[in-house]
C-alpha cells in the first residue's frame, strides 16, 4: 500500500474549509477522498474532529513552509500518538485482500489516520520540505511537492499564472519608463 498517497488526504482536508460547514459538504469531501463507505454513519462528531484536525494540519504545514523541521516533526509524532495505526486485513466490494490503517473509531479517526501516517511517510521519505503553502498571495492552499527537483511553489497552475503576472507588473512599475 502506498502511505504517501494518504498525504493527499491532509491537502484536501486544509484546502476544504467551505466543506465543513455542514454533512452535506463533508459527505462530498469524503467522496472526494475516496474515504467514503456506503453505509457508514457520520455526525456532528465527525464534523468537529475535522474541523480540530484540519487547524492542527494546517500548523504543520506552516512550520514546514516556514523550514522549521524539527516543529514538524515534532506535531507529527504527537499526531501520531493521538492518532495510532491498527493495521487490519480488509476484502470488500470485489477488490482484493488489502490494508486498512485502522478499521476502529469513527469516519474522522480513521481519515485522521490516514492523513498523519500519510505526511508522516511522505516526510520521512521524501523530506519536510516536500510540504507546502502556496506563495500566491492570499492563496495559502496546501500542497505537497513531488516534482523531481523541489521547486513547487503554488497549488496550481492557475495560482502560478497570476503570481508570474503580478511579478511581471512589479518589474514594469520598478523599472521606470
Ligand atoms: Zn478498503
Ligand atoms: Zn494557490
Amino acid at each position: 500500500m502506498d502511505l504517501t498517497s494518504y498525504a493527499e488526504l491532509a491537502v484536501l482536508l486544509i484546502n476544504s474549509p467551505d466543506r465543513l460547514t455542514g454533512l452535506d459538504g463533508l459527505h462530498a469531501l469524503l467522496r472526494e477522498g475516496r474515504r467514503y463507505r456506503p453505509g457508514c454513519r457520520i455526525t456532528r462528531s465527525d464534523l468537529e474532529a475535522l474541523r480540530d484536525l484540519r487547524e492542527e494540519l494546517i500548523v504543520v504545514f506552516e512550520a514546514a513552509a516556514g523550514g522549521e523541521e524539527q516543529a514538524v516533526v515534532d506535531r507529527l509524532n504527537s499526531l501520531l500518538i493521538q492518532h495510532p495505526v491498527q493495521p487490519q486485513i480488509s476484502g470488500h466490494d470485489g477488490e482484493r485482500w488489502h490494508m486498512h490503517l485502522t478499521e476502529g473509531g469513527r469516519m474522522a479517526d480513521q481519515y485522521a489516520v490516514g492523513a498523519v501516517m500519510g505526511l508522516a511517510t511522505l516526510v520521512t521519505d521524501l523530506g519536510v520540505n516536500r510540504l507546502g503553502l502556496c506563495r500566491a498571495v492570499p492563496c495559502r492552499r496546501a500542497y505537497l511537492d513531488t516534482s523531481s527537483n523541489r521547486s513547487r511553489r503554488y497549488c496550481s497552475e492557475r495560482c502560478a499564472s497570476r503570481a508570474n503576472v503580478a511579478a511581471y507588473r512589479a518589474r514594469r512599475k520598478g523599472g521606470g519608463q
